[in-house]
């Protein structure tokens, strides 16, 4: 099977004429082919989404919105295909494409679907002057980079407010997982999106990725992924003044008091650890737990920890399934030798399981591997693995748990576990992060900001914040 690009509402080949192998994670063999992707297409795509924004953004807000909540009907409509699609191409269980991500990409389309029939803009009167009124305007070609791990919900978390709002779009999603990306392309197809609203270019982030970032005609960039390739998408588009949010990278902390329900916690923190083989930009990859309970939660996360159902990701009752790929499982083998030498005790996983079932024979599995005895500032819990992996350090007290949180470059999430309600508010006043859960983890209201903090991330997305981002406000003063 050949995924193409979606250009000027069209499903086209690659100016290439090439293609890139598509692996199925869980076998490791090539199930499909990508377009390899390229400037010339960017070229294009730009091109269609010039044309196509001066009806698409003067277009009632209503129009807009029922296209968009078309969109998300046939999401609905075909949820099963999408997601045993996204389980093929990303290796995750296919009750965790069937319950998170498929709704979660119909429920971006909805929520900015929605959102722009209710929004106002702001007034501010000047002493019996002037009256100011800001205009919020769209911005015009964005440029939508999205990464594999959670890809069709992300790619429509971008797409969702760009198009609401009024911009058009090139979006490119991860070369690694481009499947969703494409049966979507179909699904605007049959929506009646107008042709040049929405481009998805497929291809290799060193080729589409950058040549977006570089486009002069592209004015607004909307990145998800690593934090190195953050800052080459900042370092282009700095000089040219572009307006970016960056989503990256996160080492994120659960931090668990003596005082927390053990049973919630142990549930919740192993969630938080090992959801989509802790390839969540939010898993909680660092635990670190009271003193005075910290032999009990040891023993218990990795009993659960272990019991986790690592398997073929098709197979319904899968709770762990393959990783996306050769390089990433690559990494959380390195990251865990690096463990052993830094003095970690593996409690359980640390290697690749035996036999998944005959089909997976060589896929990209990793056992969940829970590691204590690691200092707070050696690599492994400095960095991120993005992978199965969870180390557990015990604190003594609410200022050294603090410090322990804040020890790394990121700060995306966190999570705090107890029922003194006052301390869960201190500590979320000084963990240096974008979101602080308290005795929950991945709860997600799609009005409030989402974005990180130091090398996690710049700006922010979601409700309000996603109207900033991609409208340009412009003050209009009135002499009265
Ligand atoms: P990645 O940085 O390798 O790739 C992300 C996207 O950028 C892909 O589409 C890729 O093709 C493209 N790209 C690569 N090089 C580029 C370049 N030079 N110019 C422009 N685009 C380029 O990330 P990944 O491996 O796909 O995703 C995993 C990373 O994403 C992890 O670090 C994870 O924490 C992060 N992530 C962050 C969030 C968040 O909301 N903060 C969410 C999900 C994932």
């Amino acid at each position: 099977m050949k995924i193409s690009h979606y250009i000027n509402g069209q499903l086209v080949e690659p100016s290439s004429d090439a293609y890139l192998d598509n692996i199925e994670p869980a076998t490791g063999k090539v199930y499909s082919q990508v377009a390899d992707g390229d400037a010339r297409d960017v070229d294009r795509a730009v091109a269609a989404a010039e044309a196509a924004f001066e009806r698409w953004s003067k277009m009632p807000a209503a129009a807009r919105s029922g296209i968009l909540m078309k969109i998300a009907d046939l999401i609905d409509a075909r949820a099963d295909e999408l997601a045993r699609a996204e389980s093929i191409d990303n290796g995750k269980p296919i009750s965790l494409a069937r319950t998170l991500d498929i709704p979660r990409a119909a429920k971006n389309l909805r929520h900015f679907a929605t959102a722009i029939l209710h929004t106002h803009t702001e007034t501010h009167v000047t002493d019996g002057v002037a009256l100011n009124y800001t205009l919020r305007q769209p911005r015009g070609v964005c440029g939508l980079i999205s990464p594999w791990n959670l890809p069709l919900y992300l790619l429509t978390w971008k797409v969702a407010p760009a198009l609401a709002f009024g911009n058009t779009a090139i979006a490119k999603p991860s070369e690694i997982t481009p499947m969703t990306a494409f049966l979507f392309s179909q699904i605007c197809i049959d929506a009646g999106l107008p042709p040049g609203v929405l481009n998805i270019v497929h291809g290799l982030g060193a080729k589409v990725g950058a040549a977006i970032t570089a486009h002069p005609k592209i004015t607004t960039i909307s990145f998800t992924g690593g934090t190195v390739t953050g800052r080459e998408v900042a370092k282009t588009c700095a000089p040219m003044f572009k307006k970016v949010a960056l989503e990256m990278g996160g080492k994120n902390p659960t931090i668990v008091f003596a005082d927390a329900d053990m049973e919630k916690v142990v549930a919740g923190s192993v969630q938080a650890a090992f959801a989509n083989s802790g390839q969540v930009c939010l898993c909680g990859s660092r635990v670190f737990v009271e003193r005075s309970i910290y032999d009990e939660f040891v023993r218990r996360f990795a009993e659960a920890a272990s019991r986790l159902r690592v398997g073929d990701p098709l197979e319904p009752d899968t709770q762990q399934g393959a990783m996306v790929s050769r390089a990433q499982l690559e990494k959380t083998m390195y990251y865990v030798d690096l463990a052993r030498q830094e003095g970690g005790r593996i409690l359980c996983g640390g290697e690749r399981p035996k036999a998944v079932n005959e089909r997976c024979r060589d896929g990209y599995f990793y056992l969940p591997t829970v590691i204590t005895d690691l200092g707070v500032s050696c690599r492994v819990n400095r960095e991120e693995i993005f992978g199965p992996v969870a180390t557990i350090i015990p604190f003594d007290d609410e200022a050294q748990v603090v410090e322990y949180a804040n020890a790394t470059d990121y700060g995306l999430a966190a999570s705090v576990w107890t029922q003194n309600l006052p301390r869960a508010h201190r500590l979320a006043e000084q963990i240096q992060s974008g979101t602080v859960w308290i005795n929950c983890w991945l709860v997600r209201d799609l009005r409030v900001p989402f974005g990180g903090m130091k090398q996690s991330g710049l700006g922010r997305e979601g409700g309000e914040e996603a109207m900033r981002f991609f409208t340009e406000p412009k003050n209009v003063c009135v002499g009265t």
